[in-house]
């Protein structure tokens, strides 16, 4: 008996995998915008030798032997960093997003020092707040000012704030992140008061790499953070890079020691083909990913959906945002459309109440992922219809899965990648 159970076990872990792998990988149309997949070369080195292996410290001064091939290839991958993103310095150890930007926060910030992030209804990620990594290092945030119909923050108002409040740290970027954020607008007056500008370019890092959105170093950040697994289809993992050295040394410090001693080898080969690959086709990827989300935004609103910043073009990212009040609030919606194989996240708007967090007026959708796999214009049309059929027509969803998986089965193969690569 024991030993069946155990088989049993093993059996059902396997089948979860097996199920997860079909499903989300073959059957949906996933549309969470903070989702990517790899390309198959890169999914096929990620599984090596390397996970098992420690490599603390700096490449080729490690502290453990047997590193020769991981400082090989992390070196490869920190070149290939600072080429594509035109920058000095990079550490591509923090093991997410939210490490990285740990470390910047350490780095830049002091015990009640002062913190200017969006709000998490206006589009923080949680760990820019008091609740997250911030408040970890001891620092408080202060929300911008935002300006809801732009969906960006508020420039004049925030001036004005900046001065009264002085500051250490301007976080930019967020969760939420339609529009690209002014920069270059509030350099000056973080100048005039020696005021420092962080990036989190979580989201948008694979439209940076393909040129189609802000460059975040050249408009006036000190620093930027990201994960590697968004628009840019990497590993999931973090990097932190900038072009001030001294800067640099302190960001080191609060990566190793501060908060990891092994970086999780196995992430780095497969780093580094997406960046080869987003180096050949990354502009044409971004290109089409950002033409889907406004093609997508538009097909909604033609369908009786209210998508916001109408007026401003809804987005110039890979991000829709809706308000779905009207249909039954966003965890509703996200629960409808799962059932018919169609995966978003609930989302708060900028004028919910953070109580508002389980059930918000918004749900978010990305197309990165969508776009990776050739879906273009007309599949755009098509998503809009499937959700008007579900969302505004009251059709079955259950009805419409098959429909949808379907529809999925002629983009399954991963594009703007390495074909055909024998290994
Ligand atoms: C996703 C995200 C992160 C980090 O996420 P991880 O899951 O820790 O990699 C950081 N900042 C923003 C703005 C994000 O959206």
């Amino acid at each position: 008996m024991e030993v069946n159970t155990t088989e049993r076990q093993v059996e059902k872990v396997i089948e979860a995998v097996d199920a997860q792998n079909k499903w989300r990988k073959l059957e949906c149309i996933n549309l969470i915008a903070s989702e990517n997949v790899m390309s198959p070369l890169a999914t096929k080195l990620y599984a090596s030798d390397f996970m098992h292996r420690y490599a603390e410290g700096d490449i080729a001064h490690r502290h453990y032997q047997g590193g020769k091939y991981v400082d090989e290839v992390e070196g490869l991958a920190v070149e290939l960093v600072k080429r594509l993103f035109n920058t000095t310095f990079t550490d591509l150890r923090p093991l997410s997003g939210s490490m990285a930007n740990l470390a910047c926060f350490k780095a830049l910030t002091e015990i009640g020092g002062v913190l200017f992030t969006l709000s998490v209804p206006c589009g923080a990620h949680i760990s820019h707040q008091n609740f997250g990594s911030v408040g970890i290092v001891g620092g408080k945030v202060k929300p911008y000012p935002f300006d809801i119909e732009r969906m960006n923050i508020d420039v004049d108002a925030t001036i004005r704030q900046v001065k009264k409040e002085k500051p250490d740290l301007l976080v930019f970027g967020g969760s939420v992140f339609l529009f690209p954020n002014p920069l270059k607008e509030l350099r000056e007056v973080a100048d005039e008061l020696g005021i420092r500008i962080m990036y989190d370019a979580a989201h948008v890092l694979g439209l940076i790499a393909g040129k189609i959105f802000q460059d975040p170093l050249r408009e006036g950040a000190d620093v930027v953070s990201s994960s590697t697994h968004k628009t840019l289809p990497g590993p999931q993992g973090g990097l932190i890079f900038t072009n001030d050295e001294e800067l640099f040394e302190r960001l080191k410090t609060a990566v190793f020691p501060g908060i990891v001693s092994n970086h999780h080898c196995h992430r780095i080969p497969a780093l580094c083909i997406t960046l080869l690959e987003m180096q050949k086709y990354g502009e044409e990827y971004a290109n089409n990913i950002v033409r889907n989300a406004q093609k997508l935004a538009g097909a909604l609103v033609e369908r009786g959906f209210k998508v916001l910043a109408e007026s401003y073009g809804f987005t110039q990212s890979h991000q829709v945002l809706l308000d779905v009040s009207s249909l039954g609030g966003g965890r509703k919606v996200a629960k409808d459309l799962e059932k018919a194989n169609i995966i978003v996240n609930k989302n708060l708007l900028p004028w919910d109440p953070l109580t508002s967090k389980e059930n918000p007026s918004g749900i978010r959708i990305g197309v990165q992922e969508m776009t990776r796999f050739g879906m273009a214009y007309n599949e755009m049309d098509q998503i809009a219809e499937f959700m008007e059929k579900i969302l505004i027509k009251g059709k079955n969803p259950h009805h419409k899965k098959e429909e949808v998986i379907s529809f999925r089965k002629d983009f399954i193969t991963p594009k703007f990648c390495f074909q055909n690569v024998e290994i």
